[in-house]
């Protein structure tokens, strides 16, 4: 039997995806960071919050409605619920309407379908993965740090972090690029735009925007593109053997074997 390994597209050696919870008006600014230095963000939004001000909610102001398509253009955005309860204190019931009527606003104003989640508060009880599931969420992002941390998940429905961007994410960056254990890293970072703007640091995402944009040999993605490509691959179909290999998504699927570089373009046979 033949040994086939994962790779990244065209042989990149490792994966870089954000996520940014709550939409306050501070994504602006962090918007405007990551396209200056071509990082992708998945952002994950309450669209019973879209123009709410600090005087109406007593926390901060939020994007606009009408600005969700234009100012993530080129990002994702996800799912938060509508109004960013504790879901584990909702009857079942509620929690299928914060995440549905999240989506169907979502949905309208950006016009693709919308089905990555963060969890608010990062919490949830034994009910929420299925109630999610059949919401059509097809990953979650908790908040609790991953063991291996540069691993990617067994289940997107609960999928950890890497880290967030108070940890020393500088540090961490390195520590990536440098490892070499495995040909499926990916760094996934986690924050909210607010916190730069309390802790008066946004000179430490643009450094990071910088150093990790301007790193060759790294993929920068959604979180919804690195959801389809490591499902993609994990759907390949083969022959017992291994010599034979069938892609049936519809995105290009690259692998190695031999140390060589294979791709199998969507709906093809690749032989080895
Ligand atoms: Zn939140």
């Amino acid at each position: 039997m033949k040994r086939v390994d994962f790779s990244w597209p065209q042989g990149l050696s490792g994966a870089l995806t954000t996520s940014w919870d709550d939409g306050t008006e501070f994504d602006r600014i962090l918007v405007s960071i990551l396209n200056r230095y071509g990082i992708k963000g998945t952002f994950n939004l309450n669209s019973g919050k879209f123009g709410l001000t600090k005087e109406e909610c007593g926390w901060n102001n939020f994007i606009r409605a009408d600005e969700v398509k234009t100012l993530f253009a080129g990002h994702e955005v996800a799912v938060h619920t509508v109004s960013h309860p504790w879901l584990e204190r909702q009857s079942s019931d509620m929690i299928l309407s914060e995440i549905i009527e999240d989506r169907r606003s979502l949905e309208a104003l950006l016009g693709y379908p919308v089905r990555g989640m963060s969890l608010p508060f990062g919490s949830q009880d034994a009910r929420v993965g299925g109630i999610l599931k059949s919401a059509g969420i097809l990953y979650v992002r908790p908040t609790v740090r991953n063991a291996d941390k540069f691993a990617l998940p067994g289940d997107f429905m609960n999928w950890q972090v890497s880290c967030h961007h108070k940890n020393d994410i500088m540090l961490l960056w390195k520590e990536f690029v440098d490892y070499r254990h495995n040909s499926d890293k990916l760094f996934y970072l986690w924050g909210h735009s607010y916190e730069f703007n309390n802790d008066g640091n946004w000179e430490l995402i643009e450094e990071f925007c910088q150093v990790a944009g301007s790193t060759p040999d790294i993929w920068i993605a959604t979180n919804m593109e690195i959801y389809e490509y490591v499902t993609a691959w994990r759907n390949l179909q083969c022959s017992v053997d291994v010599s034979c290999i069938r892609n049936t998504s519809a995105f290009t699927v690259w692998f190695r074997y031999n140390d060589k570089l294979f791709s199998v373009e969507p709906g093809q046979i690749v032989n080895i």
